[in-house]
C-alpha cells in the first residue's frame, strides 16, 4: 500500500488543480497533487494529425454512456496538465455581464455569487501566468481591465488580414484573439499548424503543466504523484474529509491531509463525490442539495468550414481573430455569442467525421477553407446531469438548451461568410462527445439549498472539501472557460485561510 499526506491534497493537475498548486506554492503551503495520468511525452506524434485525431493517441480508452446506453469517447485527457495539454490556448475573460443574470427567450442564465470586479485582479494574474497575448480597444464586448495584456497581440497572417478587411467592410469589428502561446521575444513558439487540439512538442503552449504546475514543483512546497487515481472520499465522524483512497500504478493508495481539493474536471470531480456515498450520505459526499452532477453545461458549439473557390488559404497559424459584435445583443435585445477562428484544419483531421470521404478530396477542400467556431451559451438545467452506475461507469443525460440562440448566431455567421465571398459552408455541430467545455456539475452560490459550493469553491456541507475546476461555474457564458478557471483557482488559493480549513 502507498500512503502519503500533505496539508492540502489536490486531485487533478489540469487548469484548476495546476493553477491552484501554483497559488499555494506562492504561500509556501505543503501541497500534494494526485494525478491519474502521466507526463505527456514530447515526441514526433505530438504534431501528427493522424496520431492525434484518428488514432486518439493521447485520449483514454474510457467511454461514457448516454441516456440510451450508447457509449461515447468523451473530450478528456488524463495526463499531467489535463485538457490544457491539447487545448487551443484561446484565453479570453468572461464579460462583466456574464456574472449577472441574463435573460434569454427560452430561460435565464443565473448570476454568479461574485462579480467580475471581484475576479478582475485574478484575471490579470492568470493572464501573466499563462503569458496571454492580446490587445484592447478592438472588441466591442471586451470587459474593463485594470492592467494591459502582458504581451501584445499575435499578428494576423496575410490571408486573415484580408479576411478581416472583408468583415470590416460589413461594419463588423473583428478583433485579436487572446492567446497563450509563447511568442514573446526569445519565446520558443514557432507558430506551427498543429497547435489547436495538439500537444506542443516545444513546450511553448501555455498549458497548466508548463506555466503553473512545473514552476510550483520547482518551489519545493508542492509535490506531484502521477499514476494516482483517486476513487473515494472518506469522511470522519465529524463529517470532514479524513482521507482519499484509490490506487497508484496497481497499488492501493491512501492519502491523509487537512484540506482536500477536487480538480479532476467537472465530470470526474462530480463522479468522485457521487461515488463516495455512505449510509450517512446516501446521495454522495457534499450533496445535501442533490445538485452534484446536475446543471451540466458544455456550450452550444458548431464548427464551420467556409470554402472560397478561388482563394487558397495558405495560413499557418490561423487562430488569431474573433468577432464579438453579437455577444451582448444580436439586434433583437438578446445575447448571441462569439465567432472565433480555430486552428487550421487539415484533411486528415476531417477524416474523424467525414469517414467515407477520400483524404485527397478533404485535403483539396482544406486548402481553400477557413474554419470558425460558433459558440453560444447553454443554460443550466437540473435534468442535464451526470450519474455514476453501480459499476462506476459515468452516464451523461444531456439535452441541448437555449439552442434557438445558437441557430440564430449560426445563421448570422453564414450570412457574413457568404457576403465575404465564401460560397461553400460546411458545418459540424458538437454532439455529446464534444464536451471539452464541460462545467457546472457542482455550482457555486451563497445558498446551500441551491448550490454545492460557496463563492470560494468550498463545499457547503464538508468544511475541508473544495472543488476547484470548471464544476463551479453557475453559468457557462459564451467564452472559452480556461482563463476563468485559472483566475478563480488563484482567488481560492489567495483568499482561503488554509489553516482554518484544516
Ligand atoms: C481539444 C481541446 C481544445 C480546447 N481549447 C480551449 C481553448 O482554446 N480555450 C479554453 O479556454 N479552453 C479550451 N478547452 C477546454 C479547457 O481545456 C478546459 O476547460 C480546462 O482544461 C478544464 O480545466 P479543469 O481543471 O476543469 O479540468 P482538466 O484540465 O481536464 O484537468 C482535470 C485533471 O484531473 C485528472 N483526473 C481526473 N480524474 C482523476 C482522478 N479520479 N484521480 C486523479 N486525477 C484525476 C485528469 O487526468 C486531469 O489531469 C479545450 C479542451 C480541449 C479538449
Ligand atoms: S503554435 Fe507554438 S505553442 Fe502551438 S504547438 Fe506550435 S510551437 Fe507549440
Amino acid at each position: 500500500m502507498v500512503t502519503d499526506s500533505a496539508q492540502v491534497v489536490i486531485v487533478g493537475s489540469g487548469m484548476g488543480g495546476g493553477t491552484l498548486a501554483w497559488g499555494l506554492a506562492q504561500r509556501g503551503i505543503d501541497t500534494l497533487v494526485l494525478e491519474r495520468g502521466e507526463v505527456l511525452p514530447r515526441e514526433p506524434e505530438n504534431w501528427s494529425p493522424r496520431a492525434v485525431f484518428v488514432d486518439r493517441r493521447y485520449k483514454p480508452d474510457e467511454t461514457w454512456l448516454d441516456d440510451d446506453g450508447n457509449e461515447f469517447h468523451p473530450g478528456v485527457h488524463y495526463v499531467v496538465g489535463g485538457n490544457t495539454k491539447v487545448y487551443g490556448a484561446s484565453l479570453p475573460r468572461l464579460r462583466e455581464r456574464d456574472f449577472g443574470r441574463t435573460e434569454y427567450p427560452s430561460g435565464a442564465s443565473p448570476a454568479w455569487p461574485f462579480t467580475y470586479a471581484e475576479l478582475e485582479t485574478y484575471y490579470g494574474q492568470a493572464e501573466s501566468l499563462y503569458r496571454v497575448h492580446g490587445t484592447v480597444g478592438e472588441d466591442p464586448s471586451e470587459p474593463w481591465r485594470s492592467q494591459p495584456f502582458p504581451y501584445g497581440p499575435l499578428p494576423h497572417e496575410p490571408y486573415i488580414a484580408e479576411m478581416m478587411r472583408r468583415l470590416e467592410e460589413q461594419g463588423l469589428h473583428p478583433s485579436s484573439t487572446s492567446m497563450g502561446i509563447d511568442v514573446r521575444p526569445g519565446g520558443t513558439c514557432v507558430r506551427c499548424q498543429t497547435c489547436d487540439g495538439f500537444p506542443c512538442r516545444l513546450g511553448a503552449k501555455s498549458d497548466a503543466e508548463t506555466c503553473a504546475l512545473g514552476p510550483a514543483l520547482a518551489g519545493g512546497s508542492v509535490r506531484l504523484l502521477t499514476g494516482a487515481r483517486v476513487r473515494s472520499i472518506e469522511l470522519d465522524d465529524h463529517g470532514r474529509v479524513a482521507r482519499l483512497t484509490g490506487d497508484v500504478n496497481g497499488e492501493p493508495l491512501v492519502v491523509d491531509g487537512a484540506a482536500f481539493v477536487l480538480s479532476a474536471g467537472a465530470v470526474n470531480s462530480a463522479a468522485l463525490m457521487l461515488a463516495s456515498r455512505t449510509d450517512d450520505h446516501p446521495l454522495g459526499v457534499g450533496n445535501s442539495s442533490g445538485l452534484v452532477g446536475r446543471n451540466y453545461m458544455v456550450h452550444n458549439n458548431t464548427h464551420l468550414a467556409a470554402v472560397h473557390p478561388r482563394r487558397r488559404n495558405d495560413v499557418v497559424f490561423q487562430k488569431t481573430m474573433c468577432v464579438n459584435d453579437f455577444y451582448a445583443d444580436m439586434g433583437d435585445g438578446y445575447p448571441g455569442g462569439t465567432l472565433q477562428l480555430i486552428g487550421k484544419v487539415q484533411g486528415s483531421m476531417m477524416k474523424t467525421h467525414a469517414t467515407r470521404a477520400p483524404e485527397r478530396l478533404l485535403d483539396r477542400m482544406a486548402a481553400r477553407s477557413v474554419e470558425w467556431l460558433v459558440m453560444t451559451e447553454d443554460l443550466p438545467s437540473v435534468h442535464n446531469r451526470i450519474t455514476v452506475d453501480a459499476n462506476g461507469r459515468i452516464n451523461v443525460s444531456w439535452r441541448r438548451t437555449n439552442y434557438d440562440r445558437h441557430e440564430a448566431l449560426l445563421a448570422q455567421a453564414k450570412r457574413i461568410l457568404r457576403k465575404a465571398g465564401y460560397t461553400g459552408i460546411f458545418e459540424q455541430r458538437f454532439g455529446i462527445d464534444m464536451n471539452s467545455h464541460m462545467c457546472g456539475t457542482a455550482v457555486a452560490g451563497t445558498d446551500p439549498a441551491t448550490s454545492v459550493l460557496d463563492p470560494w469553491c468550498r463545499s457547503h456541507d464538508v468544511p475541508n472539501l473544495f472543488v476547484v475546476d470548471s464544476a463551479f461555474f453557475p453559468s457557462s457564458g459564451a467564452q472559452n472557460p480556461a482563463l476563468t478557471i485559472a483566475a478563480q483557482a488563484l482567488r481560492v488559493a489567495a483568499e482561503t485561510d488554509w489553516t482554518s480549513a484544516a
